[in-house]
């Protein structure tokens, strides 16, 4: 067995949500049967504060209102749990990074909702930005202002995922800094023996059948 962190965004119809950074909950379910079946433990980030894990960890980015109306209900079925990345300076409002393409973000009473289910709620930084083009002190203000807006309302924040998978030397001090010991990135692969502060993420699209997440999974990784 691995140990896989998936990456997801928006989890709805084709008709509401588009393809671009969205996978059908369909989708999502048979990725969580699969799994279910086959007996991978679930694990959430936090978790690998501790300990390097096997299993199968699912990560929502963003924590878009279609995610966290329609994934957890799929992946307890299953009997998994998942992790919800927020924005706080935009929770309850629309993403502004993504143009065109905005969509409405979860409500803090939605994730304190989920929390209580024993999904993870993280930090995604307060406002989104590419972490590398920041300095140190950018970076700090970006993940202590979420922090604290998290821990304010009782969601136990232990692990940041950085938007867009960008980050750098400062990153890393910055997340240290605030005694957090996960961090996520995004990277073609499952977990090896990178640090628990740039744990790969494999990124789920509209396209990704089973065969074709288990062609990321097994075969991809291990491509020239
Ligand atoms: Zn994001």
């Amino acid at each position: 067995m691995k140990t896989v962190i998936l990456c997801y965004h928006k989890i709805g119809s084709e008709l509401e949500e588009g393809r671009w950074l969205n996978c059908a909950p369909e989708t999502l379910g048979a990725h969580a049967r699969f799994f279910g079946r086959k007996k991978w433990p679930g694990v959430l980030p936090r978790d690998f504060a501790a300990a390097r894990p096997e299993g199968i960890c699912y990560t929502f980015d963003d924590a878009y209102v279609s995610a966290v109306s329609n994934a957890p209900a799929i992946l307890e079925d299953a009997g998994y749990r998942g992790a919800f990345y927020a924005v706080p300076s935009l929770v309850g409002v629309v993403s502004n990074w993504d143009d065109q393409k905005a969509r409405p973000l979860a409500t803090w009473a939605e994730l304190i909702r989920l929390s209580s289910r024993g999904h993870e709620i993280g930090n995604h930084t307060n406002s989104h930005p590419r972490m590398a083009e920041l300095t140190l002190e950018q970076q700090i203000q970006e993940l202590a202002v979420a922090h604290q807006m998290l821990n304010d309302r009782g969601l136990d924040s232990r692990s940041v995922c950085y938007p867009y998978g960008s980050f750098n030397a400062d990153t890393l001090a910055a997340v240290s800094s605030l005694g957090y010991q996960v961090g996520l990135k995004l990277a073609k692969r499952p977990v090896q023996g990178e640090s628990a502060l740039e744990l790969n993420r494999i990124v789920v699209s509209f396209s990704d059948s089973l065969p074709k997440l288990l062609y990321k999974i097994y075969v991809r990784p291990h491509l020239p």
